[in-house]
């Protein structure tokens, strides 16, 4: 039997990130020690009252349909985080509640781009973008950076890469994979140029809450009305409250956008998971008192993993002020990221994400949520292996 594949399907790039991942989870199921770099979610539990909001609402039978979009009381609660984190002024009816902060970027990318329009994505870039902006049937422009700049572009190298046919710039500070950060100064600047140029911004802020060294965070939509009407902010339950499989985001938009995308919404996945909504509103207004302590333990293993890495022959890492990842360049080894991924899991048993999945080949991504007795293992283990390189 022939199967045709749609066009829209086909163009998909398969995730790189998957072989590796795949080989590591059969090692481990083998039996074999494999020291894991790879996780990209907390390796914290869910914090224990948002988890009981959750079971209450299942006990009390709140186990049908919401409003497509959310429940009002969710969408208020995230209006209200905005107003009172961000000092960004938005209605319930402009937020919307979706499966994940992935699904709420598809949604935006859906709603804004079609065929014929650009997307510029700086990379190395989260590895969905520029696969979300090809099912929309619009066409990525990647710019690229290096840790020479801490993985960052100018506003001038924004300006150069629109044309007439750009229609979104998609902003990740702090970011995934590097965990470098815009200042504000920046940030604002990158926004003065879309919105002198008609642009869209799509704001990816989930790891907001996750930065280091005094860091702040200050979203794009803040500057003024002009900046705030070309932004729509991405956001999610995902990682500063760890509820990765909970799959609960959000976004906020101008409202015709928001409007777009619910009706996408209402005609594809529906609500997303009624009881879960419970347990993101219980993560909102319930208390913050986790976050300060996973943020000093994140905090010392970055502190450590970027000290040691620094010390291996061939590798250099700057340093990352947010998330938790740190992308450490190994073009100094001599090999690209998927060789040097395979031969590291292969001979030393350690599973970090070649930097080619994001669209940077002379970097790996290690992710240090994980324990620190296995990244202590980890690190003796990539040294080893890299000096063995250099013999
Ligand atoms: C984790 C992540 C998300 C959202 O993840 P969900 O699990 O879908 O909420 C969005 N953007 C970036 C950059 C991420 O790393």
């Amino acid at each position: 039997m022939m199967y045709k594949i749609s066009q829209r399907a086909a163009v998909l790039s398969p995730s790189l990130t998957l072989a590796i991942d795949s080989k590591a989870k059969q090692m481990k199921a083998e039996g074999q020690d494999v020291v894991g770099f790879g996780a990209g979610e907390p390796d914290f539990d869910t914090p224990q009252h948002i988890k009981d909001a959750a079971i209450k609402a299942l006990n009390e039978g709140f186990t049908k349909y919401t409003p497509a979009s959310g429940t009002p009381e969710l969408r208020q609660a995230v209006a209200d985080k905005l107003k009172r984190e961000n000092g960004l002024t938005y209605k319930a009816s402009q937020v919307i509640i979706s499966c994940g902060g992935k699904h709420s970027c598809y949604n935006v990318i859906l709603a804004t781009c079609e065929e014929g329009d650009e997307v510029i994505i700086p990379a190395p870039y989260w590895l969905s973008y520029p696969e979300m902006v090809k099912l929309a049937g619009a066409t990525p422009v990647i710019i690229q950076t290096s840790d020479r700049t801490e993985f960052k572009i100018t506003a001038e190298q924004l300006r150069a890469a629109i044309t007439p046919r750009t229609r979104l710039f998609i902003l990740n500070s702090p970011s995934n994979p590097t965990g470098s950060i815009y200042t504000p100064e920046e940030i604002k600047a990158l926004g003065d140029v879309c919105v002198e140029k008609g642009v869209l911004i799509m704001s990816d802020e989930i790891y907001e809450h996750l930065l280091y060294d005094g860091a702040q965070h200050k979203s794009v939509a803040s500057f003024s009305q002009a900046h705030y009407e070309h932004t729509i902010i991405v956001h999610g339950f995902a990682k500063a409250w760890s509820m990765t499989g909970w799959r609960l985001g959000f976004c906020a938009a101008p409202e015709p956008i928001a409007k777009a995308i619910d009706a996408i919404q209402s005609h594809s996945t529906s609500n997303p998971t009624s009881f879960a909504q419970k347990g993101g509103l219980a993560a909102l207004t319930g208390p913050q008192d986790h976050l300060p302590k996973w943020l000093e333990e994140f905090s010392k293993r970055r502190a450590y993993a970027f000290e040691r890495l620094n010390r291996i022959p061939g590798v250099s890492c700057v340093n990352a002020k947010g998330a938790f990842y740190l992308f450490p360049n190994i073009s100094g080894t001599g090999l690209k990221s998927t060789e040097f991924c395979a031969k590291l899991l292969e001979q030393e048993k350690v599973a970090a994400v070649p930097g080619i999945a994001f669209g940077a080949d002379d970097y790996i991504r290690l992710s240090y949520a994980t324990s620190m007795a296995n990244i202590e293992k980890g690190l003796d283990r990539i040294e080893k292996f890299c000096i063995a390189l250099k013999k």
